[in-house]
């Protein structure tokens, strides 16, 4: 029998064995070494280092996962998500939100790899490449919320199809573990909206998305 990839186990494995007691830590742990090795698309050619892949920050123990788009040039130099710009900004949401990053949240993104150089969206290839090395993270982490931070998260996480602006603040599911998922808009969205009446429209979005998931959070506490 031909040896199936190994980003391209099953969620059940991690469900299993999360079930079974094994240490979180240890099995995302795993899945960092198997996102090393990864080579289903190309984005690897982007890694700074052989080991550059961008894989989360944050404890296992955090009740919202926020799920972001791909590793920037930043987050790769420094193997850490949500850095640079972005990261500050949301940095201030979570503050706003009453939510500690390091504590609170447990921050990845649907790549691990960056895409290249001028950020491009990552493909519909790629994302199915790298998918199962997300619901891996997810099913160990199992957190109480998802918030989806852009569109492709939002669109791999739920199969969803609607623009942001349709979709932000309402509350999906990521059905195979049945976790609320809500999408917002990527705080760097927020950064690179020029027109002045744009941006605080975004922001109030931005906003009361986040006290939803705030909500949220207490209600299934
Ligand atoms: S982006 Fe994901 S699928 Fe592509 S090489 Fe990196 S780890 Fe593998």
């Amino acid at each position: 029998m031909r040896k199936q990839p190994s980003n391209q186990r099953s969620i059940f494995d991690a469900d299993v064995r999360v079930e079974s007691g094994e240490s979180p830590d240890v099995l995302l742990d795993e899945i960092r070494k198997d996102a090393i090795a990864c080579r289903a698309c190309t984005c690897y050619k982007h890694r700074s280092r052989p080991d550059g892949v961008v894989m989360s920050d944050g404890l296992v123990t955090a009740k919202l996962m926020v799920i972001s788009e791909a590793p920037g040039r930043t987050e790769d130099a420094k193997g850490i998500p949500f850095t640079g710009a972005a990261g500050m900004k949301l940095n201030e949401i979570l503050e706003w939100t009453g939510l500690v990053r390091g504590r609170d949240v447990f921050l990845c993104n649907t790549l691990k790899c960056w895409v290249g150089p001028g950020n491009p969206t990552p493909s519909a290839r790629e994302v199915k490449a790298c998918f199962p090395l997300l619901e891996r993270q997810i099913a160990v982490v199992r957190p109480k919320v998802i918030c989806a931070a852009g569109n492709i998260a939002f669109k791999a996480i739920t199969t969803e199809d609607l623009p942001m602006r349709d979709a932000h603040g309402k509350v999906f599911y990521y059905k195979k573990l049945n976790i609320p998922v809500i999408p917002t808009y990527h705080p760097s969205a927020l950064l690179r909206t020029t027109d002045p009446a744009m941006r605080d429209i975004m922001r109030k979005h931005v906003a009361s998305d986040w006290v939803r998931v705030r909500e949220l959070l207490n209600e299934l506490a």
